[in-house]
């Protein structure tokens, strides 16, 4: 029973952007306060804790906010290692280093998965010029040619079609370390979300269809695939959980071929495909995840109602058109409008299948614009 003078569990997270901000929103009904470090002093977790202002690689600000905290996590998984190191050092820190570390190169990410025997698309390191020919002869056009590092939201990255494509890919990404993969044709993408304990047990929630446009994530849609993908999914993520004895949320993005699942990548953290689990399952992603971290229960991961998750880039939509929609759930992360900025979601829930149909539709319609085309391509 928690006594009346049990102080509150101080969270630090590195990282103040839209995730920080919904772990927060999470924690705050859990009794937990948060302490976040972030370059920006505007940051938008501002609103569910206090903002040090400090670069990430700085680790004296790291060290200064471990000793403010009773366990540090992260909503950025582009955070220098060597900070991440200092703050395990301090305090209980989750997800585990390894997992960050490894998951920031798509090289090494890549070699692991290819060691755990899980299936990934073709891929060769490139450093040169060269070397770019030389793995082009392998994987052959399309490919697709990506920055090992600090890529997001398809950043990073250049599609190779022809030959002619490679000259103007290098200008644009060959100062970076490299790597060229398949460009895989796939009939669909979906993510799985999982959370793990710190006794090892394991849940999953049920997989997540997803649409990128431009390379960012537009619609997303849990429980559209069957038993046998949800299996193969559920057990290269517990191999991954596994191998880092990973505490917290994790998610797995996933090509579909051929019927079966190839990794794009991982995500070592909240992810912005299981945000759809705040307004339609038991327990959301976030509340899983500051329970994971903090050696509380998991919570149930079973979905409460079909839904459909709208990702908002540069601006928001008009808040007034779209909230007469039955079972509209809005999420404005309070962020300027920016080019190619995540500012916000809605996820839409309903009771039936069809239902839910019926009110996207209504909803696409609403929206116009590019939303028309997305719709299209989903439904295909
Ligand atoms: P990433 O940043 O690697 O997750 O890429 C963002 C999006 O670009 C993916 O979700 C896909 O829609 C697309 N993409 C990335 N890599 C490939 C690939 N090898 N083949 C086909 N599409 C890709």
């Amino acid at each position: 029973m928690q006594g009346e003078n049990e102080a509150a569990m101080k969270v630090g997270v590195l990282g103040g952007g839209q995730l920080a901000r919904m772990m927060g929103l999470a924690g705050i009904p859990l009794g937990f306060k948060f302490f976040v470090l972030d370059p920006a002093a505007d940051a938008c977790a501002g609103s569910i804790g206090q903002i040090r202002q400090a670069s990430f690689s700085d680790v004296e600000a790291v060290k200064s906010l471990a000793a403010e905290i009773d366990i540090a996590t992260f909503d950025f998984e582009n955070v220098p290692a060597e900070s991440a190191r200092a703050m395990a050092a301090l305090r209980p820190f989750h997800p585990r280093v390894a997992a960050l570390q490894d998951c920031q190169d798509r090289l090494t990410e890549k070699q692991l998965l290819d060691r755990l025997g899980i299936p990934v698309p073709s891929y060769f390191p490139v450093a040169s010029r060269t070397d770019l020919l030389t793995a082009m002869d392998k994987v052959g056009f399309p490919a697709v040619l990506k920055t090992r590092r600090f890529g997001y939201d398809g950043k990073g990255q250049a599609v190779l079609r022809q030959a002619e494509d490679l000259e103007i890919a290098w200008q644009q990404l060959g100062d970076a370390e490299l790597i060229v993969e398949a460009f895989v044709p796939f009939e669909a993408e979906c993510s799985l979300l999982s959370v793990r304990a710190m006794n090892g047990e394991v849940r999953f929630w049920p997989l997540t269809r997803n649409m990128h446009s431009n390379g960012m994530l537009v619609l997303s849609q849990p429980g559209v695939f069957g038993q046998g993908l949800q299996r193969e999914a559920e057990t290269i993520g517990r191999l991954l959980l596994e191998h880092w004895d990973y505490v917290g949320v994790m998610a797995v993005e996933f090509f579909i071929l051929d019927g079966k699942l190839q990794v794009n990548e991982i995500a070592p953290r909240v992810h912005n495909s299981g945000h759809w689990t705040i307004d339609a399952s038991v327990t959301s992603q976030f509340e899983n995840h500051l329970r994971a971290i903090s050696g509380l229960p998991l919570g149930d991961t079973a979905t409460t109602g079909h839904a459909m998750m709208f990702n908002w880039i540069e601006q928001m939509p008009d808040k007034n058109s779209l909230l007469a929609t039955t079972g509209v759930h809005w999420h404005d992360y309070g962020k300027s409008a920016r080019p190619g900025r995540k500012v916000g979601h809605a996820t839409l829930v309903a009771d039936t299948d069809g239902q839910l149909k019926e009110n996207s539709g209504v909803l696409v319609k609403k929206l116009g614009g590019d939303w028309l085309n997305h719709w299209t391509h989903w439904n295909r």
